[in-house]
């Protein structure tokens, strides 16, 4: 039960005595959650993080051969092999509703498209308050779902790099197992504690809580011969800000997380080729992102299991017939793991089935 609805915080302080460990730990529990891991909920957000497996290793990260796109080009070619059309760069503008039952999708561009089952992996307010008319909804579903909470604090930056980082605690530019792994930048708690002291007034982190890859240091596909990328992730940077906007802030922000990885790694900013920042609402604009909330809706206690997306419709249905939900706004949640896909076909087909006896 603790880990389901308690801190993050107590559990690590029982467990382990180093800080360095505690802390490291610790960002797992505060990934995409607007909490620091002292806050009921973070155990089960740590949990979340660790309780996968890769590569048939349990508990651990994988990179994907080529990026993270590797994944959809892998589904998408198993997909085609089975005889699925696949649209891409066609933004659904509305899906169809007929007499309570789904009949299909109407593209921006005009392109309508007829089905007796339409399965949206964007997060529920998109689906249910952007694409469909409220009024073909129940008020107390439209008022649920009003009120999921998709408060989110995570900023993302890729980065283009001459060389690797040369850590001051472990030096050197050739790739060596430091630049292997996930790199935290984070002392112990109570730094990810003061992190989220900022954010909890709308401001960003004045000493951000950070966490980077280098891909390309296993993965020569995703850079050219001799250069690096490196994929940095960044806590807390809320979406609604106190003070100015994120066109205002973007860059400063960015700015003060290269000078905090420069305290760990002298060279890395003279080593900067390019980078990209996406703030929590460039995620909303590019990936329809509400809020940029990267789990389709915060992974709170009041929003996972019997209550995800809302509660009464944790099974993938929804009030619409023949309309489900199929990607992260589902049960279990957010992360690459295919679950609420795998668990939506289940119950479609199942449906299915039954109607054909
Ligand atoms: C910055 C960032 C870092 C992350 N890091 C990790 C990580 O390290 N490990 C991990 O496991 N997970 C990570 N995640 C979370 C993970 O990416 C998501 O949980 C996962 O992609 C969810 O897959 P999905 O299919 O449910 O939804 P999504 O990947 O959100 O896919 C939804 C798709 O629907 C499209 N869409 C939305 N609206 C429309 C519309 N109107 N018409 C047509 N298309 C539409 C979107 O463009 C998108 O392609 C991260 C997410 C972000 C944003």
């Amino acid at each position: 039960m603790e880990i389901l609805t308690g801190a993050a915080r107590p559990i690590l302080d029982r467990w382990f005595e180093s800080e360095e460990l505690k802390g490291t730990l610790a960002t797992d529990a505060i990934i995409g959650a607007m909490a620091s891991p002292s806050m009921p909920g973070t155990a089960y957000v740590l949990f979340h993080h660790v309780m996968g497996e890769a590569g048939g290793t349990r508990g651990v990260w994988a990179y994907m051969r080529g990026g993270m796109g590797g994944i959809t080009q892998a589904l998408a070619a198993a997909a085609r092999d089975l005889g699925a059309d696949i649209r891409c760069e066609a933004e659904v503008d509305r899906i169809l509703v007929r007499d309570g039952r789904v009949a299909g999708v109407a593209l921006v561009s005009g392109d309508e498209f007829h089905a007796p089952i339409v399965a949206s992996n964007a997060d529920a307010n998109v689906t249910f308050l952007r694409l469909l008319d409220r009024s073909v909804l129940p008020d107390a579903f439209v008022a649920d779902v009003e009120r999921i909470s998709y408060a989110s604090a995570s900023l993302k930056i890729n980065v283009a790099l001459e060389e690797l980082p040369n850590f001051s605690a472990l030096p050197g530019t050739e790739p060596g197992p430091q630049h292997r792994g996930t790199i935290h930048i984070c002392p112990d708690q109570d730094y990810i504690e003061r992190a989220f002291d900022d954010a909890k007034y709308g401001l960003v982190s004045a000493d951000p809580v950070i966490e980077f890859q280098l891909p390309s240091v296993v993965d020569p596909t995703v850079a050219p011969a001799g250069k690096h990328l490196m994929s940095m992730f960044i806590q807390y940077a809320p979406y609604e800000l106190r003070d100015g906007s994120w066109d205002d802030q973007r860059d400063a922000f960015a700015d003060r997380c290269f000078d905090v990885v420069n305290e760990y790694a002298p060279n890395f900013k003279s080593s900067v080729i390019d980078r990209q920042v996406l703030a929590p609402p460039d995620l909303e604009r590019i990936f329809n992102l509400t809020s940029g909330n990267i789990f389709q809706g915060a992974m709170t206690p009041g929003q996972l299991f019997a209550f995800r997306p809302v509660p009464g419709y944790a099974r993938y249905r929804t009030p619409i017939r023949g309309l489900y939900l199929c990607g992260s706004a589902a049960h279990p949640g957010g992360g690459v793991m295919g679950t609420p896909g795998l668990n939506a076909a289940r119950e479609i087909l199942g449906r299915r089935k039954l109607r054909r006896r």
